[in-house]
Order: C-alpha cells, then structure tokens, then sequence
C-alpha cells in the first residue's frame, strides 16, 4: 500500500499556504489520517501536498468577541482536553473522546475532519448542532459560510480547491445550555453507525444533528420542531423520534441495513435528548 509519487511542501502560515495552493493537481495535508490512507488505497492521487501542520497559528483555541475560535489545525485530541470547550462545549469534548484512537486523535484535525466530509465523522454533526460558522481562506480571499450550508453530499462541501478551512467559530452558548454527543460507534474504527448531536437552550431551543446516517450530515429540522419548545418527556421524545428521519435517504451498507441504521438512528436521539433532559 504505498501511494503514486507526489511533490512536497511545508508551509508555516496561512499566506504562504494560499500562494502555494494557486496551482493545480495540489491537496492540502492536515493531519493525514484520512488523506494518507486514501492514497495508499489509490482513491486519492494528488501531484503535490501542501503540508499546512506546522501552521502554529492555526491551532489556536480561543475566545473572541463572544464566540469560541477553534483553528482549523486544532487537533481532535487539542480540543478534547481545552478548558474553554469543556466550559462552554461540553459535548465536542464527549464527541472529540470518541474518534478513533489516541493516534487519530492526537494528528487528526477539526479541519481536515469537516474538509473531508466523510458521512460518519463526528465533527459534522458536532458543528452543525453548534449552529457553527466555518472560516475559510483561498485565493478569491475570505469567506464564511454556516455549517448548515456547508456540506453538500458524500465527501462533498463548497470548499473550492484552493481553499482552506482556517477556523470554526461557534457563539458561547448561554448560561443553562445543556448538549451532548451520542454514538454508536464501528468497533473497529470508532466511526459513526449512527450518532446525534444535541444542543438545547434555556428558552427550550434545540438543534438536532446526525451523523453516519446519511450521505452527510445534516441537522433534521423536523425532530427539531417537533420538541423545540416543549418539556422532554416521554410523549415530546416520541413526537421527536416519529417525526425525525423524514425525507432522509438512510445508508445501508455490510455494517447496517437501512432499517436497522434508521432504527439505531432514532435509538440515539432518545438517548440524546434524555441526556439534555433538565
Ligand atoms: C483508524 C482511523 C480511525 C478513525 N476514526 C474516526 C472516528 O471515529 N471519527 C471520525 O470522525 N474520524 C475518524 N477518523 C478520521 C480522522 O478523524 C481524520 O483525522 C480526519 O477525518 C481528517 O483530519 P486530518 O487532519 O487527518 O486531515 P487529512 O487527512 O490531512 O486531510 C483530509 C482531507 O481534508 C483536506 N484538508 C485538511 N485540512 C484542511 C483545511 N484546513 N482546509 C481545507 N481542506 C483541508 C485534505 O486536503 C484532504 O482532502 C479515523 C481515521 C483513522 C485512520
């Protein structure tokens, strides 16, 4: 399993990273603990990588203005053990303990993870239910974009080629939120089967988000509406679960059909919501 031959090079900021990313055939290389693999396997054959890990400034944790500032190259072994996100995100420190192993978790990155789209990584439906905003740098100059419009499809989001993900950035959530993350994960990978990310706001608010579900992640307004508002109790959880999933193609694969991930999928929402449950 060794790659196709390619060019090499280390950039160590944000700039010299956008004038290196100006030609052609290029892939930016984070963490590489979905890019390598995918070249050994020959997916993926780009001419040159672009190695932004040494991009210190990219790797901030931060608070800004009333938001937190996660940088793009904030690994997710960095934001599992930041006390900020502890603080005000407890549930991507949950999340960010569930990827892979300590090795993914010490090289791979947020970036790389939402760059890469895979439809059962876990960042996805972390950021989506954080109702996040991802910061992105590329020779056009910068732009946000809501996480909510971000993905696109399998392995899919409006990330143009030459353009990086430089930072997420998600506003405090106030005083009384409650989130979590909950996951079925693959044994073997750590992947999502299924998993769901909740945030719920005093005034009863509640953003809801799967992952390992779809082709991507996606947050299901109609769960969402259906308890937004309303006390969680046995009768709202159900209303949820019967409303959630509507209009979704649901994956079906050698790990799990469609039915059962559909099943599953339902499952964690419970889970989820009786966790966020005053
Ligand atoms: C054994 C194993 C188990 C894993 N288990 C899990 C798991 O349980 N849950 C989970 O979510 N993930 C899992 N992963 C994937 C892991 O989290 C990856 O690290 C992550 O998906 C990609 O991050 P990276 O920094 O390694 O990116 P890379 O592999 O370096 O890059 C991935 C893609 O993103 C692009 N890219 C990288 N950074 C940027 C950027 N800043 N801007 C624009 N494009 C960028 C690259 O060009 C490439 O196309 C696992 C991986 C392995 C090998």
């Amino acid at each position: 399993m060794i790659p196709v031959a390619f060019d090499y090079e280390k950039v160590k900021t944000v700039e010299e990273a956008i004038a290196a990313l100006s030609g052609d055939d290029l892939k930016i290389l984070a963490g590489g603990h979905s890019l390598i693999p995918a070249m050994k396997l020959r997916l993926s054959r780009p001419g040159k990588l672009i190695d932004i890990g040494g991009i210190t400034a990219l790797k901030d944790i931060k608070e800004e203005d009333g938001e937190i500032v996660i940088g793009a190259g904030a690994t997710h072994a960095d934001i599992m053990y930041h006390n900020l996100i502890r603080t005000h995100l407890p549930f991507f420190t949950e999340g960010a303990a569930t990827i892979g192993d300590m090795q993914v978790r010490n090289w791979g990155t947020i970036g790389g993870s939402l760059a890469h789209a895979d439809p059962a990584a876990d960042w996805p439906a972390m950021v989506l239910a954080a109702d996040a905003t991802i910061e992105m740098q590329g020779v056009k100059g910068r732009r946000n974009i809501k996480a909510t419009e971000f993905f696109t499809g399998l392995f899919a989001t409006v990330l143009e080629p030459n353009e990086l993900i430089t930072a997420v950035r998600i506003a405090i959530p106030p005083d009384g939120t409650k989130s979590t993350y909950q996951k079925f994960a693959q044994p073997a990978s750590r992947f999502a089967l299924a998993a769901c990310a909740v945030m719920r706001f005093p005034d009863g608010r509640t953003n809801i988000a799967f992952t390992g579900v779809g082709d991507h992640a996606f947050r299901d307004t109609g769960a969402e509406q259906a308890i937004s508002g309303k006390a969680i109790d046995d009768a709202s959880v159900e209303a949820a679960m019967l409303a959630a999933l509507q209009n979704v193609d649901v994956m079906s694969d050698h790990y799990a059909s469609e039915p059962y991930r559909r099943h599953l999928s339902k499952v964690y929402l419970k889970k989820a919501l009786m966790a966020v449950k005053s």
